[in-house]
């Protein structure tokens, strides 16, 4: 099944909002098995957006559309539609009331300009927003079911998720439609996509396919079928072939990222505490752990010790290493996570010190340099890895990679990168 989504609004084809509706909506329509043929945008102009509807009611079988539905005279989606179904707007009552009754219980007065919102095009449906006053619209053209929804992304996601998505999964096969999503670090995506690469055939089901977002390769599993079981049985089968073939390479699914999985590994069975030093991540690794709530469980201290003197003065790096070796290097990273963890008296400490960019680079430590220390009971790491993009990137996959280290370590297993 095919759809096209459109979003509506001056600020978008302006430029002034990006459009993150139509990326999350694809997102959303891809993990239900439905082909996304196009994004199209338009202001608010009423030819603009009625063109846009019958043209797209021709080549979809569903037009998801956002933007547009709000009180004032820009807000122009629900006139377009009647206009290409060829009928009045009418007031819903059933909708009014409800509008009523909410600005009542906020002990605001509705504006007679609100009443617009509940009118929608004869014949079609109201969709209801249990996150604001603008009501959504299901309605049909020719083979083509058209949804509308709010431009606020909020509200939109909510509609969406609630009541656009069940009419859709039912328009969109005769069985079951389930999807995983695995997340690996480490590897770039061309190298996942290669240890795939029988399993990411287009005409296999259940599907394979990779998507990069900020360093993380995400492989996702559709599985379609006839009967629920049959889907989950092919799509067990499918995760188990993913992770033969990548391993530790993954780190979680779904919703799970690189520091909820550590805060498990951290406290499963016993409760394990961890401390950071860092220099051009600049407490990025400390924000990354302490994002997840309880992290004061595992989660001290750590330090930022961006300048030479800070290292020497907070961590006691002699300043002889740092002109040895300069301040980017395994030599300091290793004083810096020795020092922290005793400092700390923590039983892992991280420790990380590059280049970050986009000045500051030279031929023998070039942008994109990090050093990375890591300090256990047993020992202690120093590794240097070389990272692609700007410095918010660099800075970035430096916290992940060393959130990976300490992973690694926790698993009990080497790290194949
Ligand atoms: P209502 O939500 O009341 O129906 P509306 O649908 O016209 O009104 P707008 O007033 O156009 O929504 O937009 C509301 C907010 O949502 C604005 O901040 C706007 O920038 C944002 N928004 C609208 N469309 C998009 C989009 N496609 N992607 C991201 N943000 C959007
Ligand atoms: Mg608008």
């Amino acid at each position: 099944m095919n759809a096209i989504v459109l979003s509506i609004g001056d600020e978008l084809v302006l430029g002034q909002t990006v459009d993150t509706n139509s990326a999350w909506l694809s997102n959303e329509l891809a993990s239900i098995g439905w082909s996304v043929l196009a994004h199209v945008t338009v202001g608010d102009s009423l030819t603009e957006i009625s063109g846009a509807i019958a043209a797209a009611s021709t080549r979809g079988d569903a037009l998801v559309v956002t933007g547009g539905l709000g009180p004032t005279k820009d807000d122009l989606t629900r006139d377009a539609l009647a206009q290409v179904l060829g009928v009045p707007l009418e007031m819903n009552a059933d909708w009014l009331s409800r509008m009523e009754a909410m600005f009542r219980l906020r002990k605001r007065t509705m504006s007679e300009s609100n009443r617009i919102q509940a009118m929608i095009p004869r014949g079609a449906k109201m969709i209801e927003n249990t996150a604001g006053t603008a009501a959504g619209i299901d309605a049909t053209l020719g083979s083509c079911r058209i949804f509308v929804m709010p431009g606020v992304p909020a509200e939109m996601r909510t509609m969406f998720q609630r009541s656009v998505i069940p009419h859709l999964s039912a328009k969109s096969q005769d069985g079951v439609i389930l999807t995983r999503t695995l997340h690996t670090f480490g590897q770039g995506e061309s190298v996942v996509g290669e240890m795939l690469r029988n399993l990411m055939d287009r005409s296999r089901n259940p599907t394979v396919g990779t998507t990069v977002s900020e360093g993380v390769v995400s492989v996702r599993i559709v599985s379609r079928a006839n009967t629920q079981r049959e889907a989950e049985e092919n799509l067990a089968h499918t995760i188990a072939q993913c992770v033969a073939v990548l391993g530790d390479l993954i780190y979680g699914a779904q919703d799970q990222t690189l520091p909820s999985v550590l805060a498990e590994l951290l406290t499963k069975d016993q409760i394990r505490t961890v401390a950071t030093a860092e220099s051009c991540t600049g407490g990025l690794l400390a924000k990354m752990l302490t994002d997840i709530p309880g992290s004061s469980r595992y989660f001290q201290r750590g330090w930022i010790t961006y300048s030479n003197e800070a290292k020497t003065d907070l961590l006691g790096v002699e300043p002889q290493i740092i002109e040895r070796h300069g301040a980017v290097s395994e030599e300091v990273v290793r004083a810096m996570s020795i020092s922290a963890r005793k400092k700390a008296s923590a039983d892992f400490a991280l420790a990380i010190s590059g280049v970050a960019g986009p000045d500051g680079g030279t031929p023998a430590k070039p942008v994109g340099m990090v050093c990375i220390g890591f300090a256990h009971a047993d020992g202690v790491l120093a590794r240097t890895f070389s990272f692609p993009g700007n410095r918010q990137m660099v800075r970035d996959r430096a916290a992940k990679m060393a959130l990976t280290i300490l992973r690694y370590h926790l698993l009990a297993r080497q790290m194949p990168f």
